[in-house]
């Protein structure tokens, strides 16, 4: 059993913790601190009702933990694939996310893409159709989501629909 972890995975500074923090705890703050790895754990309402108790857990950006990062996808029943809107580098590293996770565990696992810093539009280097692209023809036709942790935008939509994904999978054929 992988109990109900969902890890959130994405190069270094791209918002993982504040998506975290600002789900979980209601604030944003503009400092900087790399996280080595931080587990919270959580009760999600369900549209349906129906609470669960989830795990989030929050992955080092860097490539400095690879060990780590390898139990971390092998633990985790749904994934978040952060990138940055304004950041083309940390749009090229979901590609490679998503190959260590299709090598890990396959392709058939709850992942949702999430281009965080919506806000940011002024500084935007990826596109909205070129993400939902990466997303369907690359990702397994995941679900893709714009987020802001700054503004709180989409925030919670992101957690509830992986789990409820996560759900969705788990049903017999
Ligand atoms: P992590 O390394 O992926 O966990 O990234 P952090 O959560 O530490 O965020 C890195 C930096 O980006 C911090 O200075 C945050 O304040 C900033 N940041 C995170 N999310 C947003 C967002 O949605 N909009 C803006 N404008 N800045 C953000």
């Amino acid at each position: 059993m992988r109990g109900n972890k969902l890890v959130v995975l994405g190069a270094g500074g791209v918002g993982k913790t504040s998506l975290v923090v600002q789900y979980l705890e209601g604030f944003f703050s503009s400092s900087y601190k790399p996280t080595v790895e931080d587990c919270y754990r959580h009760t999600i309402q369900m549209p349906d009702g129906i609470f669960h108790t989830v795990e989030i857990l929050d992955t080092a950006g860097s490539h400095h933990f690879p060990a780590m990062r390898e139990l971390s996808i092998r633990s985790g029943r749904g994934f978040v694939i952060v990138f940055s809107v304004d950041d083309k580098q940390s749009f090229h590293e979901v590609t490679e996310l998503w190959n260590l996770i299709t090598k890990l565990r396959g392709s058939q696992v709850p992942v949702i893409l999430v281009g965080n810093k919506s806000d940011l539009n002024k500084e935007r280097k990826v596109s909205e159709a070129e993400a939902q692209e990466i997303a369907k023809d690359v990702m397994n036709n995941c679900r893709y989501i714009e987020t802001s942790a700054k503004y709180n935008v989409n925030v919670s939509q992101l957690f509830v629909q992986l789990l409820l994904q996560a759900k969705a999978m788990e049903q017999p054929p």
